[in-house]
């Protein structure tokens, strides 16, 4: 429940200002707060109290009252390429997962969309899985800030009560969900590589612990809703259904400029490393086994001249020799492209984490132990100084070949 501590409250009236639900009065008469029946626990209130009056008290729940919870939620982020709006790839990648978690709970699959002026991004939603769409919109939504996003969702999470809420692992979502954990007293697992539902259709979190040498299995037993953020890459993208259709509900947004702190002055774009290792079709990575940043450029080259991405270890990372945005793996980025080249890279655990959902994997290596040949669909036992040219000299013929037809 929501509590005034009436020594505290001044009567300012700010906690009524920002109530999406107008569940908070400060009467005329007692100029003390008064917290209606409507109230839905969303936070909102509580964070914007400046003298600290209102505080949140949780229980824990019981199971009857867990069950009532039902449903998985999706946050539907999305960015703006060329002044348009795209979903992004990793909501898309939810929407798999999250249907097969929908269909073993037989539950909805819903996608969270907050923003302004992104109605035309709902049908891609239902054809990758989603049931429904929550369309919250609000000129205030049209860029992300953490305090407008942050009350927008934890009001839907608090009125909808769905069992299941992901995240992308994305900078904002990395952002916005440990606020709404907050706000609404609950777990949170961040970076899931794995999501299923056990017996008691409970959520079962894996994620590497322990710097990446155990995979941990977390349950929310508790809380409700159960929440967890994926990083990009780590599930894949189901087949798209054009004929899918499915139910739009409007949330009336009533947001207010006095509850959002940060006030967006300009958006800069950054280009200093215009790579996008996770997007990638094809990628060359290279290890230590590689020995010198002099060698970087004969990978370099290979991965020109098939058209594919250069990547790394962190091992190469840590020595300056790549960039950290070239880093495959758990502190790194998360790949899965259709190819993945990996040329003297040992196969760390904290490296597999990171590339083991490639399509197909080649790896090179001089020892015939190396942990990646346990994930590899063909393993080159051998000198990369030695293959890498080779392999580079025999596509340059094969492309002039092609070219000359
Ligand atoms: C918390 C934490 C997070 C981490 N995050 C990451 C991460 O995100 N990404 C990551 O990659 N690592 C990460 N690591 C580091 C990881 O544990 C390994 O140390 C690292 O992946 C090793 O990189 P490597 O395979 O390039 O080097 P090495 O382990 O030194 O392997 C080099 C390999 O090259 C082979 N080799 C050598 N010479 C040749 C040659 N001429 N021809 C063919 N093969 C050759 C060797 O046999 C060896 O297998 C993390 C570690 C921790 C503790
Ligand atoms: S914001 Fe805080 S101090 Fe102001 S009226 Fe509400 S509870 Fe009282
Ligand atoms: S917790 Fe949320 S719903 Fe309840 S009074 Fe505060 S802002 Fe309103």
């Amino acid at each position: 429940m929501l509590i005034v501590d009436i020594e505290k409250c001044i009567g300012c009236g700010i906690c009524e200002k920002v109530c999406p639900f107008g569940a908070i009065i400060v009467p005329a008469d007692t100029k003390k707060a008064k917290v209606l029946e409507n109230c839905t626990l969303c936070g909102t209130c509580v964070n914007a109290c400046p003298y600290g009056a209102l505080t949140i008290e949780r229980k824990t729940i019981s199971k009857e009252q867990l069950s009532q919870y039902t449903g998985v939620f999706i946050w539907g982020e999305w960015e703006k390429r060329e002044n348009v709006p795209h979903i992004k790839n990793v909501v898309l990648e939810l929407l798999g997962k999250g249907r097969e978690l929908a269909d073993r709970l037989n539950e909805e699959l819903t996608v969270v969309l907050a923003g302004y002026k992104v109605k035309e991004l709902i049908p891609t939603l239902f054809h990758h899985g989603a049931d429904k769409v929550i369309l919250a919109e609000h000129e205030l939504l049209g860029a992300y800030t953490t305090d407008g996003y942050a009350t927008v969702i934890s009001s839907i999470i608090a009125a909808k009560k769905p069992s299941i809420v992901l995240y992308g692992a994305t900078p904002n979502g990395r952002d916005l969900a440990p606020r709404i954990a907050a706000r609404l007293g609950l777990g949170l697992t961040a970076d899931c590589t794995g999501l299923d539902i056990d017996e008691e259709n409970q959520l079962v979190q894996t994620r590497p612990a322990f710097g990446g040498n155990i995979m941990a299995s977390i349950l929310s037993p508790y809380t409700r809703p159960q929440m967890s953020t994926v990083r990009p890459n780590v599930f894949k993208k189901p087949k798209e259904d054009q004929t899918r259709e499915g139910e739009t509900e409007i949330f009336e947004v009533t947001l207010k400029r006095s509850s959002i702190r940060t006030k967006i002055l300009e958006e800069i774009h950054v280009l200093d490393e215009v790579v996008n290792i996770e997007e990638a079709d094809k990628l060359v990575s290279v290890g230590r086994g590689i020995e010198s940043k002099e060698n970087i450029k004969i990978a370099q080259e290979l991965a020109e001249a098939m058209g594919a991405t250069l990547s790394g270890s962190r091992a190469l990372v840590d020595i300056g020799w790549l960039p950290h945005a070239r880093q495959v793996g758990q502190s790194g980025k998360t790949v899965s492209p259709n190819l993945y080249l990996a040329f003297g890279i040992s196969g760390a655990v904290q490296h597999l984490v990171g590339m083991k959902s490639s399509d197909v994997i080649i790896a090179v290596n001089n020892d015939p132990e190396a942990p990646i040949f346990k994930v590899a669909n063909l393993s080159v036992i051998g000198d990369v100084l030695k293959i890498i040219p080779e392999l580079t000299k025999l596509i340059k013929e094969h492309n002039q070949k092609k070219e000359s037809e």
